[in-house]
């Protein structure tokens, strides 16, 4: 049987949009599931959108996320970019140099199936014009259609501008087959003779696709819905160049709540701001494989394995799928509950570095104390910083209605003042401290139960509600303990 090939074709732009991680995960998924092969082939002949270093950013963007590679580009050790598999080179531009695209051009030239184009831009720029103030949809007229392949040659060797353009049948019906759309058909009458060179002597996207996936072996196109227009010129392209069109997979965009497309303007539309505000991999991409698809058990919690074995094009939703962060969120928090504490402890920290909580020499003890304190109530590391701030601060602020009653209780002040009279018998706040000093304030005052707990926990953290308060305790330390409780003796 033909070996099942996948490839992911990004322009390099200079950042990965997470609905094209997910293109780039659902081809993954399904090359990996069939035993195939996943490339990665780079599609940078529109030079007006190149931007440099935007390569090595996507090749590093995959790899964070999990998703690995069998061909393609790729970097080696010292961080160059390097080509890996048969079908080498796989950026286009290199593809360009090394000339992959003139034979077949010239093959389409020579056959009648495309022609050397010399319009300028202001005779496009003024039929396109005409066109619209006749309501009519803007396309090239046809005008050099007439050139003859002599006269073309000449003009050419004399130096003149040129493109090439595709010679579309007239009134010809193109169909293809997509996996979620259906049956696509369009009349060639409603197509434009789309550029194939540009007068750079660069293709345009739509021919070096073509050439590529055909060169590359690739088995199944799996891109973004808005690529759907363009899909009959490609098979076009492929029966003029007597090729077998591969299979065609359009997946629907990534919409955020409002129903939009999500955009780097209105929303995280980036991995990278994912990654910063930080999501573990394993997060995003089980959350993001839910995002217009779902297996077939109810199951939400799915390892890259799992996602392997289930994923399939058929169970991929015909509508757009809805980007929900809370979702997100949720998902990946199970993966931080997962974590083991040091694990957790090294992700945390540089986001309570840059918040200025704490320094690089914090003690690693403390750091995974707060690790296992928040591990429950985090949903991504840079939470941690707004849930444990309170622990660095050397005030307390009450504002909460029920903690400010509960820190202005009756016996507040003795259960303050039982709290000092222990921590003055200590030279260092430690686990036994934190464990038995509940205890010893009941004992000393006779406070029990609630009346206890939340008072202590109000004046300690301005909060009923929260973390363990045994681990609180022993974060804060005597120095924080006494902190708290002297500004709160002496200022209520
Ligand atoms: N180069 C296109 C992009 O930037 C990919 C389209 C395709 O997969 O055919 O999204």
């Amino acid at each position: 049987m033909k070996e099942v090939r996948l490839r992911f074709a990004p322009s390099p732009t200079g950042y990965v949009h997470i609905g094209g991680l997910r293109t780039a995960l659902y081809n993954y998924l399904y090359a990996r599931g069939q035993k195939g092969k996943f490339i990665l082939r780079i599609e940078d002949t529109d030079r007006t959108r190149y931007v440099e270093g935007a390569i090595e950013n996507l090749i590093r963007e995959l790899k964070w996320a999990g998703i690995e590679i069998d061909e393609g580009i790729s970097l080696d050790e010292s961080g160059n970019i390097i080509d890996v598999g048969d079908c080498k080179p796989y950026i286009q531009s290199e593809r360009v140099k090394q000339g992959i695209y003139d034979k077949y051009v010239d093959k389409l030239i020579e056959e009648g199936k495309a022609y050397y184009c010399f319009c300028t831009k202001e005779r496009l720029d003024h039929i396109r014009e005409a066109q619209k103030a006749d309501g009519k949809v803007a396309k090239y007229d046809g005008f050099c259609r007439g050139v003859s392949l002599e006269e073309a040659k000449e003009r050419i060797a004399n130096g003149e501008e040129h493109v090439v353009r595709m010679k579309l049948p007239a009134n010809k019906d193109i169909s293809f087959d997509d996996a979620i759309k259906g049956r696509i058909t369009i009349n060639t009458d409603d197509m434009d003779d789309q550029v194939l060179i540009k007068s750079d002597g660069f293709p345009t996207y739509h021919f070096a696709v073509v050439v590529d996936d055909h060169e590359m072996g690739v088995t199944h196109v799996v891109r973004g819905d808005e690529w759907l227009p363009s899909t009959p010129k490609h098979v076009f392209l492929y029966e003029a160049l007597g090729w077998e069109a591969p299979k065609y997979v359009h997946l629907p965009t990534v919409l955020n709540k409002s129903g939009k497309k999500l955009s780097k303007r209105n929303d995280d539309a980036s991995v990278e701001d994912f990654r910063k505000k930080g999501y573990l991999p394993e997060g995003l991409i089980n959350y993001l494989a839910l995002v217009g698809w779902s297996p077939e058990t109810n199951e939400e919690i799915l390892s890259m394995d799992e996602l392997i074995d289930q994923f399939s094009f058929e169970r991929v939703s015909k509508s757009g799928g809805v980007f929900d962060s809370e979702k997100l969120d949720w998902v990946n928090a199970h993966y931080v509950k997962a974590l083991e504490i040091p694990k957790l402890a090294k992700y945390i920290k540089p986001y309570m570095i840059e918040a200025g909580l704490i320094d690089e020499d914090f003690s690693n003890e403390k750091l995974e104390l707060i690790a296992q304190t928040f591990q429950e109530s985090i949903h991504k590391f840079s939470e941690i910083v707004e849930q444990s701030e309170f622990l660095f601060k050397d005030k307390i602020e009450i504002v909460e209605e029920d903690a400010i009653e509960m820190a202005s209780g009756e016996q507040v002040p003795s259960l303050i003042e039982a709290f000092k009279e222990e921590l003055s018998t200590v030279d260092e706040v430690d686990e036994e401290f934190a464990k038995t000093i509940m205890k010893k304030i009941q004992k000393k005052t006779g406070v029990k139960g609630k009346n206890l707990y939340m008072p202590v926990r109000a004046v300690l953290t301005g909060n009923v509600h929260g973390p363990e308060l045994v681990n609180i305790i022993q974060i804060l330390g005597k120095e924080g303990l006494e902190n708290r409780l002297n500004q709160f003796h002496q200022g209520e």
